[in-house]
């Protein structure tokens, strides 16, 4: 009796296990078509200087435009693209397209993109990088590439080369989701980051939790210490943005300015809040 029981977990585990994978393989297959037909699309969303309320720029997320599923957030296709090599070839699509809309912005606008570790491995990083901005003609002085901790953690002295190298060719660096993850600060001193992004399981409703308001706090003075530019991440209230101006972090960004929207909502969104020209011509020579 006890061996028959046994005999149909298996026999269950076993469906269950082949429906997972039948599942899986589809995504795989439908995923490979939508990197072919560049179904994979940059949106964008505001960071804010709090000082002043003014938009300093944009995080590129990517977002793909399904045919019948419609818009998936990155949680839906990220974990797999990296699993079978094509994150690279996804995040080139994305990036292509972000620097070609954004070169159309005002001229003090930056751009943020985020890196998988993955992507390290990649010989030609860095090089495809400069080259897309160099083509697309958007400035390295306003591009900024985010990693987060685990990245650096797992993939230490990977990730130090292609972050000198980005260095070398004048690109941000942000440490991203910063607080979460089993880093120790020691890590900011370590790598020449240029911002820290403090993730937004500290920051969405903080400093109602006072340990919480205590690691923001130390943060944000570490930053300063450092000479970094400290971004919270996750901004939803009123009050998340109070407290988190009252403390002297410099930037945030989160659901209280906007969620990443498409380029199109971009030029909107610009000219709703009344910051300056869009589409206005560009010069064509950058300063500094
Ligand atoms: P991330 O880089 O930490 O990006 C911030 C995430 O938090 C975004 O989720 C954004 O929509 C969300 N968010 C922003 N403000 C708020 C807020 O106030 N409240 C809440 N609840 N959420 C907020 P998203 O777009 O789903 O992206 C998730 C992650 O996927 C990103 O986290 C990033 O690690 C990764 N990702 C996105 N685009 C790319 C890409 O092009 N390449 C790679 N390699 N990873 C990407
Ligand atoms: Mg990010
Ligand atoms: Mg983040
Ligand atoms: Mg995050």
């Amino acid at each position: 009796r006890a061996k028959r029981d046994g005999r149909n977990r298996i026999a269950h585990f076993d469906e269950a296990l082949g429906e997972h994978l039948r599942i899986r393989a589809g995504l795989e297959a439908d995923l490979r078509r939508a990197i072919r037909e560049k179904e994979f699309h940059p949106h964008f969303q505001p960071m804010v200087t709090l000082a002043d309320n003014r938009i300093r720029g944009f995080e590129v997320l990517a977002r793909w435009h399904h045919p019948r599923q419609g818009v998936l957030p990155p949680s839906e296709f990220i974990d797999i693209a990296e699993d079978i090599g094509l994150i690279g070839q996804l995040g080139s699509v994305v990036l292509g397209k972000a620097c070609l809309a954004a070169r159309d912005w005002d001229p003090s606008l930056t751009l943020s993109f985020n890196l998988s570790p993955v992507q390290f491995k990649d010989r030609n990083l860095v090089r495809s990088i400069a080259k897309t901005l160099q083509e697309t003609g958007f400035p390295p002085e306003r591009f900024e590439v985010e990693f987060t901790e685990g990245a650096l953690i797992h993939e230490f002295q990977a990730a130090t080369k292609v972050i000198n190298a980005l260095k070398a060719e004048k690109i941000k660096i942000a440490l991203d989701d910063f607080g979460t993850g089993y880093s120790s600060l020691t890590t900011l001193r370590q790598l020449p980051f240029d911002k820290v992004k403090i993730d937004r399981s500290l920051v969405t409703n903080g400093r109602q939790d006072t340990e919480n308001a205590k690691i923001v706090l130390g943060i944000v003075n570490l930053a300063q210490t450092l000479g970094l530019i400290a971004t919270a991440e996750g901004i939803e209230t009123q009050d998340d943005e109070v407290w988190l101006r009252s403390i002297g972090c410099e930037q945030g960004q989160g659901f209280l300015y906007a969620k990443a929207m498409s380029c199109e909502d971009v030029s909107w969104f610009l000219e709703l809040r009344g910051e300056t020209d869009v589409g206005a011509s560009m010069p064509m020579t950058w300063p500094g």
